[in-house]
């Protein structure tokens, strides 16, 4: 069982993971198509706006910031796969560095959330 967090409060959590999850989704897709060589490999769509020197610096700019945004929301979309993971293992909620449970707070503001703020603050102040 889960420590300190209710029941209740970790299935809206969850939920609001998965409704998180289906709207990245649903950004990456827009960004990205997948290669269907490899099935895990996500390749950024190139953009075709023209052939005239303009449009192809456009193309390459925004590519670039595609790059980086998708990057970004693979990045949140496995944090909140680990987070919704934990949820099934009934690990959701706890600190992995001392074991003590996470504010619930906390895990309102940020659902991914993995350490609690005592060590979030120590991780900081060693960086
Ligand atoms: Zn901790």
């Amino acid at each position: 069982m889960t420590k300190g967090l209710d029941t209740k409060v970790i299935k809206n959590i969850e939920n609001q993971l998965i409704a998180e999850k289906v709207r990245i989704t649903a950004d990456l897709a827009n960004l990205s198509h997948k290669d269907p060589h490899e099935a895990d490999n996500m390749t950024t769509k190139f953009p075709e706006y023209g052939n005239k020197a303009d449009e192809n610096a456009q193309e390459i700019s925004d590519y670039s910031a595609n790059v980086v945004t998708e990057g970004l929301l693979e990045k949140s979309l496995n944090d909140i796969n680990k987070a919704l993971e934990r949820v099934k293992t009934h690990d959701y909620g706890i600190c992995k560095y001392c074991g003590n449970p996470i504010a619930e707070k906390r895990l309102i503001a940020r659902p991914t959330a993995n350490s609690c703020i005592n060590c979030k603050k120590e991780l900081q102040n060693n960086e």
